[in-house]
């Protein structure tokens, strides 16, 4: 199934851990409205970072995925707002530098620099009051780490 133009179901529900726990990662139907939500916002990313290829890491995580990989309970990712990607071509550190430059092009609640590891961006209308939050942020120690205003490498 395709969410959007340039994304699909599959890769927003792929997990190596899921797959090797036996896990069944499928969306519940409301949070497959929020992927496809997310989808398009993934589709405006790719636009504003020049129409290449984005690899998601990791979009959809499940609670029991979720439970399986110790996430934070709450996260996004759990909702389906949330992906982790790579762009095709430009670094994380470029591909976030640049949506941070443009956010205001760009409905989303929060930019996070995860420094080695992936750009994160949601989606979650809801999340802030009175429009999308906007937030830049980075993580520049990997998860669970301090987070830090603004693109910092
Ligand atoms: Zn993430």
């Amino acid at each position: 199934m395709r969410l959007s133009e340039h994304f699909s179901l599959d890769e927003a529900i792929k997990s190596d851990t899921a797959h090797r726990l036996g896990i069944d990662n499928s969306p519940t139907p409301a949070h497959l409205l929020h992927l496809k939500h997310s989808a398009a916002g993934m589709e405006r990313v790719r636009a504003l970072l020049g129409g290449r290829a984005i690899i998601a890491t990791s979009v959809y995580r499940g609670a029991a995925l979720n439970q399986a990989v110790g996430g934070v309970s709450g996260s996004a990712h759990t909702e389906g707002w949330a992906w982790d990607f790579h762009h095709a071509v430009l670094s994380d550190l470029a591909a976030a530098r640049l949506l941070a430059e443009k956010a205001d092009e760009l409905d989303f609640d929060q930019l996070i620099y995860e420094r080695g590891r992936c750009v994160h961006i949601s989606f979650d209308p809801r999340a802030g009051r009175g429009g999308p939050r906007r937030q830049v942020l980075s993580q520049p120690g990997g998860p669970g780490s301090r987070v830090i205003v603004g693109i910092v490498s």
